[in-house]
Protein backbone atom coordinates (compact mmCIF):
# COMPACT_ATOMS: atom_id res chain seq x y z
CA UNK A 1 0.00 0.00 0.00
CA UNK A 2 1.24 3.11 -1.23
CA UNK A 3 0.71 5.70 1.78
CA UNK A 4 2.43 8.70 0.08
CA UNK A 5 1.87 10.45 -3.20
CA UNK A 6 4.52 13.01 -5.02
CA UNK A 7 2.83 15.05 -7.98
CA UNK A 8 4.81 16.47 -10.34
CA UNK A 9 4.13 16.74 -14.21
CA UNK A 10 6.14 15.09 -17.47
CA UNK A 11 9.34 17.21 -18.79
CA UNK A 12 11.35 19.02 -17.37
CA UNK A 13 10.39 18.92 -14.16
CA UNK A 14 10.37 15.12 -14.01
CA UNK A 15 13.57 14.32 -15.59
CA UNK A 16 14.99 16.57 -13.19
CA UNK A 17 13.37 15.14 -10.22
CA UNK A 18 14.37 11.49 -11.14
CA UNK A 19 18.33 11.86 -10.10
CA UNK A 20 17.38 13.83 -6.81
CA UNK A 21 14.92 10.96 -6.39
CA UNK A 22 17.53 8.62 -6.49
CA UNK A 23 19.47 10.32 -4.05
CA UNK A 24 16.36 10.27 -1.82
CA UNK A 25 15.98 6.26 -2.24
CA UNK A 26 13.14 6.65 -4.48
CA UNK A 27 13.32 4.93 -7.84
CA UNK A 28 9.89 4.58 -10.80
CA UNK A 29 9.49 1.05 -11.56
CA UNK A 30 8.44 2.63 -15.23
CA UNK A 31 9.88 5.15 -17.13
CA UNK A 32 7.76 7.87 -16.51
CA UNK A 33 9.22 9.65 -19.54
CA UNK A 34 7.48 6.98 -22.06
CA UNK A 35 4.45 5.79 -19.84
CA UNK A 36 1.32 6.98 -20.67
CA UNK A 37 0.20 5.87 -16.59
CA UNK A 38 -0.70 8.90 -14.31
CA UNK A 39 0.26 6.87 -11.23
CA UNK A 40 3.45 5.44 -11.10
CA UNK A 41 4.84 2.89 -8.46
CA UNK A 42 8.13 3.36 -7.32
CA UNK A 43 10.88 0.88 -5.17
CA UNK A 44 9.69 2.05 -2.31
CA UNK A 45 6.29 0.30 -1.75
CA UNK A 46 4.71 3.25 0.56
CA UNK A 47 5.65 6.26 -2.07
CA UNK A 48 4.10 6.48 -5.34
CA UNK A 49 4.34 9.13 -7.82
CA UNK A 50 1.40 11.13 -9.38
CA UNK A 51 1.68 12.99 -12.93
CA UNK A 52 0.27 16.05 -13.36
CA UNK A 53 -0.06 18.95 -15.31
CA UNK A 54 2.72 21.27 -14.32
CA UNK A 55 -0.13 23.97 -13.27
CA UNK A 56 -2.25 21.68 -11.68
CA UNK A 57 0.56 20.01 -9.05
CA UNK A 58 -0.52 22.68 -6.53
CA UNK A 59 -3.51 22.16 -6.57
CA UNK A 60 -3.51 18.00 -6.16
CA UNK A 61 -1.64 18.92 -3.27
CA UNK A 62 -3.40 21.57 -1.89
CA UNK A 63 -6.80 19.03 -2.00
CA UNK A 64 -4.78 16.18 -0.84
CA UNK A 65 -4.82 14.12 -4.32
CA UNK A 66 -0.78 14.09 -3.07
CA UNK A 67 0.91 14.22 -0.10
CA UNK A 68 3.99 16.18 -1.64
CA UNK A 69 4.59 17.44 -5.05
CA UNK A 70 7.22 19.31 -7.34
CA UNK A 71 6.56 22.56 -8.62
CA UNK A 72 8.50 25.52 -10.50
CA UNK A 73 7.98 29.02 -8.62
CA UNK A 74 6.95 30.02 -11.77
CA UNK A 75 3.48 28.11 -10.79
CA UNK A 76 3.50 28.86 -7.69
CA UNK A 77 3.85 32.75 -7.64
CA UNK A 78 1.52 32.63 -11.03
CA UNK A 79 -1.54 30.20 -9.92
CA UNK A 80 -1.09 30.58 -5.85
CA UNK A 81 1.01 29.11 -3.18
CA UNK A 82 -1.68 29.76 -0.45
CA UNK A 83 -2.07 26.57 2.05
CA UNK A 84 0.99 24.68 0.82
CA UNK A 85 3.99 24.79 3.25
CA UNK A 86 7.22 25.15 0.82
CA UNK A 87 9.91 23.79 2.64
CA UNK A 88 12.89 23.49 -0.15
CA UNK A 89 14.21 25.00 -2.88
CA UNK A 90 14.99 22.25 -4.70
CA UNK A 91 17.53 23.96 -7.34
CA UNK A 92 16.49 21.77 -10.33
CA UNK A 93 14.92 23.01 -13.44
CA UNK A 94 16.76 26.54 -12.93
CA UNK A 95 15.67 28.95 -15.22
CA UNK A 96 14.64 32.93 -15.03
CA UNK A 97 11.04 34.64 -15.88
CA UNK A 98 12.14 37.29 -18.40
CA UNK A 99 10.40 40.18 -20.15
CA UNK A 100 11.79 39.94 -23.32
CA UNK A 101 11.21 42.21 -27.02
CA UNK A 102 12.51 42.56 -30.61
CA UNK A 103 16.27 43.12 -31.06
CA UNK A 104 16.34 46.93 -31.78
CA UNK A 105 13.02 48.00 -29.09
CA UNK A 106 14.06 50.31 -27.10
CA UNK A 107 12.24 48.95 -23.39
CA UNK A 108 13.85 51.75 -21.44
CA UNK A 109 13.12 54.39 -23.13
CA UNK A 110 9.23 52.99 -23.65
CA UNK A 111 9.25 52.27 -19.48
CA UNK A 112 10.99 55.86 -19.21
CA UNK A 113 8.43 57.93 -21.56
CA UNK A 114 5.26 56.00 -19.80
CA UNK A 115 4.51 54.37 -22.97
CA UNK A 116 1.32 51.95 -22.41
CA UNK A 117 2.98 48.47 -23.50
CA UNK A 118 1.74 45.71 -25.06
CA UNK A 119 2.39 42.78 -23.41
CA UNK A 120 1.75 38.82 -24.63
CA UNK A 121 2.06 36.41 -21.53
CA UNK A 122 0.65 33.09 -19.94
CA UNK A 123 1.91 34.87 -16.59
CA UNK A 124 -0.57 37.13 -16.83
CA UNK A 125 -0.85 37.84 -12.92
CA UNK A 126 3.32 37.97 -12.42
CA UNK A 127 2.77 40.27 -15.58
CA UNK A 128 -0.04 42.66 -13.83
CA UNK A 129 2.51 42.63 -10.88
CA UNK A 130 5.82 43.11 -12.21
CA UNK A 131 4.48 45.85 -14.34
CA UNK A 132 2.09 47.54 -11.49
CA UNK A 133 5.21 47.94 -8.65
CA UNK A 134 7.10 49.81 -11.72
CA UNK A 135 4.50 52.12 -12.49
CA UNK A 136 4.13 51.16 -15.95
CA UNK A 137 0.81 50.89 -17.91
CA UNK A 138 0.46 47.70 -19.47
CA UNK A 139 -2.09 45.96 -21.98
CA UNK A 140 -1.97 42.48 -21.20
CA UNK A 141 -2.76 39.82 -23.94
CA UNK A 142 -3.15 36.43 -22.77
CA UNK A 143 -1.37 33.71 -24.58
CA UNK A 144 -1.26 29.92 -23.89
CA UNK A 145 1.90 29.12 -26.11
CA UNK A 146 4.76 29.92 -28.48
CA UNK A 147 4.77 33.65 -27.10
CA UNK A 148 7.91 34.07 -29.00
CA UNK A 149 6.03 34.89 -31.84
CA UNK A 150 4.10 37.91 -30.57
CA UNK A 151 6.23 40.45 -31.22
CA UNK A 152 7.33 39.12 -34.43
CA UNK A 153 3.66 39.39 -36.21
CA UNK A 154 3.23 42.79 -34.13
CA UNK A 155 0.81 41.22 -31.78
CA UNK A 156 2.87 42.91 -28.82
CA UNK A 157 5.67 45.23 -27.62
CA UNK A 158 7.09 42.27 -25.18
CA UNK A 159 6.72 38.92 -23.56
CA UNK A 160 6.80 37.69 -20.22
CA UNK A 161 8.12 34.00 -20.11
CA UNK A 162 11.10 31.72 -19.21
CA UNK A 163 13.83 31.63 -20.28
CA UNK A 164 17.19 29.11 -19.79
CA UNK A 165 19.80 29.01 -22.54
CA UNK A 166 18.47 31.61 -24.09
CA UNK A 167 18.10 29.66 -27.40
CA UNK A 168 14.74 30.12 -28.13
CA UNK A 169 15.26 33.91 -27.86
CA UNK A 170 17.72 33.93 -30.43
CA UNK A 171 16.43 31.87 -32.46
CA UNK A 172 13.37 34.23 -32.67
CA UNK A 173 15.47 37.65 -32.70
CA UNK A 174 14.30 38.30 -29.46
CA UNK A 175 16.29 39.89 -26.56
CA UNK A 176 16.03 40.06 -22.64
CA UNK A 177 14.81 42.82 -21.58
CA UNK A 178 15.08 42.58 -17.60
CA UNK A 179 14.86 39.68 -15.01
CA UNK A 180 11.61 39.17 -13.55
CA UNK A 181 12.61 36.95 -10.66
CA UNK A 182 14.86 33.62 -10.67
CA UNK A 183 12.64 30.07 -10.90
CA UNK A 184 13.50 26.98 -9.45
CA UNK A 185 11.10 24.24 -8.87
CA UNK A 186 10.81 23.51 -5.20
CA UNK A 187 8.87 21.38 -3.16
CA UNK A 188 5.38 21.63 -1.68
CA UNK A 189 3.64 19.79 0.86
CA UNK A 190 -0.11 19.07 1.47
CA UNK A 191 -0.11 21.22 5.54
CA UNK A 192 -2.93 19.01 6.62
CA UNK A 193 -1.01 15.62 5.87
CA UNK A 194 2.19 16.95 7.39
CA UNK A 195 0.03 16.79 10.82
CA UNK A 196 -1.04 13.70 10.40
CA UNK A 197 1.60 11.65 8.22
CA UNK A 198 4.05 13.13 10.06
CA UNK A 199 6.16 10.59 10.98
CA UNK A 200 6.36 9.47 7.32
CA UNK A 201 6.73 13.11 5.73
CA UNK A 202 9.31 14.41 8.02
CA UNK A 203 11.94 12.05 6.86
CA UNK A 204 10.98 11.75 3.32
CA UNK A 205 11.13 16.11 3.62
CA UNK A 206 14.72 16.17 5.34
CA UNK A 207 16.02 13.81 2.83
CA UNK A 208 15.31 16.20 -0.55
CA UNK A 209 16.73 19.07 1.47
CA UNK A 210 20.09 16.84 1.60
CA UNK A 211 19.75 15.49 -1.79
CA UNK A 212 19.11 19.02 -3.07
CA UNK A 213 22.24 20.66 -1.19
CA UNK A 214 24.72 18.37 -3.31
P1 LIG B 1 15.63 28.28 -23.73
O1 LIG B 1 15.54 28.27 -25.22
O2 LIG B 1 16.58 27.25 -23.18
O3 LIG B 1 15.92 29.67 -23.19
O4 LIG B 1 14.22 27.83 -23.17
C1 LIG B 1 13.12 28.66 -23.39
C2 LIG B 1 11.86 27.87 -23.62
O5 LIG B 1 11.74 26.79 -22.72
C3 LIG B 1 10.65 28.75 -23.41
O6 LIG B 1 9.62 28.35 -24.26
C4 LIG B 1 10.32 28.50 -21.95
O7 LIG B 1 8.94 28.68 -21.69
C5 LIG B 1 10.76 27.06 -21.74
N1 LIG B 1 11.41 26.88 -20.44
C6 LIG B 1 12.68 27.19 -20.12
N2 LIG B 1 12.98 26.83 -18.87
C7 LIG B 1 11.86 26.27 -18.36
C8 LIG B 1 11.53 25.68 -17.10
N3 LIG B 1 12.40 25.60 -16.10
N4 LIG B 1 10.27 25.20 -16.95
C9 LIG B 1 9.39 25.26 -17.97
N5 LIG B 1 9.64 25.80 -19.16
C10 LIG B 1 10.86 26.30 -19.37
Amino acid sequence: MADISIALSKGRIFDETVPLLARVGIAPKSNGASSRKLILATHRSDVRLIIVRATDTPTYVRYGGADLGIAGRDVLVEHGGDGLYQPVDLGIAACRMMVAVKKGFDYEGAVRQGARLRVATKYVNITREHFAAKGVHVDLIRLYGSMELAPLVGLADAIVDLVSTGNTLRANDLVEAEQIMPVSARLIVNQAALKTKRAALQPLIDAFAKAAEK
